[in-house]
């Protein structure tokens, strides 16, 4: 989406790690014309599908997640990140993953409250790297007897190995802008570029 990469190109910064930051408009100071015109794409993509729900991981997805919620008239349920080990398993559906940015494991956890057998969920994400938060998320849908309509992801870096994940699972991936490379130095390739 020509509207995202330009914005990224102009206000995103590539930086140690393998992280691109793009803090003035998403992850710490958040644009909100630029959410409604990611989300209603969300929309026109995912148009075709029941959405029951939608449902992203705290902190850095909510922003656009609740936006793409609207779009479809359903509620956002944002997975929590636990910290204590001691998940109560009565209440709760949880997933281990691996977080891209801190290199931790986290507990993510949903209450059953939230998530129903039946539901079809719509995933949003702000960036895809290796899969693993998009895993976790498949999977607490699975022990919820829930499905997968579709994954939503603003940013994906298409030289890691999420989208191939995610795809060997038979779910479809639609990423708004996809970097094929980045680099201080020389700056951000999109795919197709
Ligand atoms: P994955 O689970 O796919 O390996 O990584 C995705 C998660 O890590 C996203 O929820 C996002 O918060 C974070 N992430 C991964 N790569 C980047 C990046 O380049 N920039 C930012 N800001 N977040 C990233």
């Amino acid at each position: 989406m020509k509207l995202l990469e330009d914005r990224i190109r102009r206000d995103g910064k590539v930086c140690e790690g393998n992280i691109l930051r793009v803090d003035s408009f998403l992850n710490h100071q958040i644009d909100p014309a630029l959410m409604q015109a990611l989300a209603e794409e969300f929309h026109r993509l995912y148009g075709d599908r029941k959405i029951d729900k939608v449902l992203t991981v705290e902190a850095s997805g909510i922003a656009i997640a609740i936006m793409v919620a609207l779009s479809f008239g359903v509620p956002l349920v944002f997975a929590k990140k636990a910290k204590s080990k001691n998940i109560d398993n009565e209440n709760v559906y949880s997933a281990d993953v691996v977080s891209f940015t801190h290199g931790t494991v986290n507990k993510v956890i949903i209450s059953k409250e939230f998530l129903h057998a039946g539901e079809n969920v719509l995933l949003i994400d702000d960036f895809l790297a290796n899969g693993q938060a998009m895993l976790g998320l498949m999977d607490v849908v699975a022990q919820a007897g829930a499905t997968v309509a579709g994954i939503g992801i603003m940013v994906e870096k298409s030289y890691q190995k999420g989208r191939a994940l995610l795809e060997e699972r038979g779910v479809r991936v639609e990423s708004l802008a996809r970097v094929a490379s980045m680099d201080a130095e020389t700056g951000i390739r999109f795919v197709g570029e």
